[in-house]
C-alpha cells in the first residue's frame, strides 16, 4: 500500500493539459487534497506566470456558459469572487424554433434562483484560474510540455515528457489526462471511442446589436441548424453583445466566411429575426467541426480520462465543460475516499467507483443535448409538430419545464449533495 508522498512516485498526481479541465482539477486538488503533489503538464505556454495574452487554446476568445451548479463549483473552490465581476448572469432562456408556433421560457426567478447561468469569457476564466493556482504550493506546472508516452507500473504510471527537446520521464501514482477533445494520449493508450459527426460546424463570434439583450439567453432552433446567443457585457447593466455560437453545415460554412461583414449580418438576421434589434457588429470569427464523441470505459488502472477527452458534446446546449465540472469533483471525491481509506490513487476500483458515479450524468447530459439536436434539426413535418407541441407541453407542464430547467443549470444527479439555494 503506498501512501501519499510515497518517495517510490515523483508526484502523485499527474494532469496530461492545463486547460479548462485541466486547470480546475488542479485547483480542487490542492483545495480538497492539499497533501497531495499535483503535477500539470501543459502543451502551451500555460502557467501561472504566462501573459494572458498566452492563454491558448482553451482560454481562446470564446465564452463559456457556466450554469448554476458550476457557480457553485467554483464558489467552494473560492474562485467565484474573482470570476462574478465579469460573468455575466442568464436571467432566463428562451428555446425557441425560428419561424414556428413553439418556444419556451425558463426564468431564474421561477426557480428562486438569482441566475440560471452566467457567461464567462474563457480567457478571463482561465486568467482566473491561473492566479488562484499560483498561490498553491502543492500544484508545480511544466509548460510548455507535453506528456508523449505512459508506460503502466504496478502501482501508477511513468510519463514521457518533452519540454525544451529535451525528454525525461515522471513517475505518478495516478495520471489524469487532460488533453482536449483530440486528444492524443487517449488514442495512443488504446482507449475505445465512438464518435457521431454532425456533420456541422460552430461558428463562434462575439456580436452587437441595437437593444439591450436583457440577460436573456436565446437557443434558436432553426431549419438550417441551432444557434445561441448568450448575453456579455458588465452583470449589472443589460448590454447589448452577446456570444454567438452559429451551427452551419461545412458548405453553408465556407459561403458564411466569404462574404463580408455586412452580408454576415444580414444572414445572421434572417436566421435569427429581430428579437434582439438589428445586428450592429460581428467580431472576429472563429470555428470548430462538430461531433459527439463519448468513452465506453474512462479508466484503467493508474490513468482516468476526464474533460473533452472523455467526452465531447454538440455546443449548443452548452452542457460540455459545466458536466466535466461535476465528474471532476467526483474524481476528487474519490481520491479523497482512496485517501481516507488508504487505498492507491489509481486503483483500479477507486477508479471505477468514480465511473460509476459519473456515468449516469454522462450519459443523462449526452442524451439531453444530442436529443435537442437531432429532434430540432429534423425538416420533416411530423417532427416539427412534434417539436412544436413539445417546446409549447413545456410551458403547459411545470414538471417537463423544470427538468428542462435543471439540466441547463447543471444541477445534475452529483449537485444533490449542494446547496442550490439563492446566493448572490
Ligand atoms: C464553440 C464551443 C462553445 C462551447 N460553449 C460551451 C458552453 O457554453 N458551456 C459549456 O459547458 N461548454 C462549452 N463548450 C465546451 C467546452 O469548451 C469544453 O468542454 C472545454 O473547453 C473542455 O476543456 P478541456 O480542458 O477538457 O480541453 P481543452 O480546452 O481542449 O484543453 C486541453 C489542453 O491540453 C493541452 N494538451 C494537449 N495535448 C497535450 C499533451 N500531450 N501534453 C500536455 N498538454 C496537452 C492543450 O494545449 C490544452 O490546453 C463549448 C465548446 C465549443 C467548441
Amino acid at each position: 500500500m503506498s501512501e501519499p508522498h510515497s518517495p517510490a512516485f515523483d508526484t502523485d498526481i499527474l494532469i496530461a493539459g492545463g486547460g479548462l479541465a485541466g486547470a480546475t482539477l488542479a485547483l480542487a486538488l490542492a483545495h480538497r487534497l492539499p497533501q497531495l503533489r499535483v503535477t500539470v503538464v501543459e502543451a502551451f505556454p500555460l502557467s501561472p506566470d504566462a501573459r494572458p495574452e498566452d492563454y491558448q487554446p482553451s482560454y481562446d476568445a470564446r465564452s463559456t456558459a457556466l450554469a448554476w451548479g458550476s457557480r457553485l463549483i467554483y464558489d467552494d473552490l473560492g474562485l467565484w469572487s474573482s470570476l462574478s465581476p465579469h460573468a455575466t448572469p442568464i436571467r432566463r432562456i428562451h428555446v425557441s424554433d425560428r419561424g414556428r408556433f413553439g418556444a419556451t421560457r425558463l426564468s431564474a426567478e421561477e426557480h428562486g434562483q438569482d441566475a440560471l447561468g452566467y457567461v464567462v469569457d474563457n480567457r478571463l476564466l482561465g486568467l482566473a484560474l491561473m492566479r488562484a493556482l499560483g498561490e498553491q504550493p502543492s500544484v508545480s506546472w511544466k509548460a510548455p510540455a507535453k506528456v508523449v508516452g505512459v508506460e503502466p507500473l504496478s502501482e501508477g504510471v511513468t510519463a514521457r515528457l518533452e519540454q525544451d527537446d529535451e525528454s525525461s520521464s515522471l513517475t505518478a501514482r495516478c495520471l489524469v489526462v487532460a488533453d482536449g477533445g483530440r486528444s492524443g494520449l487517449r488514442e495512443q493508450l488504446g482507449f475505445n471511442v465512438e464518435t457521431s459527426e454532425y456533420g456541422q460546424n460552430a461558428l463562434i463570434a462575439n456580436v452587437t446589436f441595437s437593444h439591450p439583450h436583457d440577460f436573456v439567453a436565446y437557443e434558436r432552433f432553426t431549419d438550417a441548424g441551432p444557434l445561441a446567443l448568450l448575453p456579455r457585457g458588465k452583470p449589472g447593466r443589460a448590454g447589448r453583445e452577446a456570444a454567438l455560437v452559429w451551427t452551419l453545415a461545412d458548405a453553408a460554412l465556407e459561403e458564411t466566411l466569404a462574404l463580408d461583414e455586412g452580408e454576415r449580418l444580414a444572414r445572421l438576421q434572417a436566421r435569427f429575426g429581430w428579437r434582439l434589434g438589428r445586428f450592429v457588429k460581428m467580431g472576429e470569427c472563429a470555428h470548430y467541426p462538430l461531433t459527439l464523441t463519448t468513452v465506453q470505459e474512462a479508466v484503467r488502472p493508474g490513468i482516468v480520462l476526464v474533460g473533452n477527452a472523455a467526452h465531447t458534446l454538440h455546443p449548443v446546449a452548452g452542457q460540455g465543460f459545466n458536466l466535466a465540472l461535476r465528474g471532476l469533483m467526483t474524481l476528487v471525491e474519490a481520491f479523497e475516499q482512496a485517501t481516507a481509506s488508504a487505498r492507491p490513487l489509481g486503483d483500479m476500483g477507486v477508479l471505477q467507483g468514480y465511473q460509476a458515479r459519473h456515468r449516469q450524468d454522462q450519459r443523462d447530459t449526452v442524451r439531453f443535448s444530442d436529443s435537442l439536436i437531432q429532434i430540432f434539426g429534423h425538416h420533416s413535418r411530423a417532427l416539427s409538430a412534434a417539436r412544436d407541441a413539445g417546446l409549447v407541453g413545456m410551458d403547459l407542464v411545470p414538471g417537463a419545464r423544470r427538468w428542462f430547467a435543471r439540466r441547463a443549470m447543471g444541477l445534475g444527479p452529483n449537485a444533490a449533495g449542494r446547496s442550490a439555494g439563492k446566493r448572490s
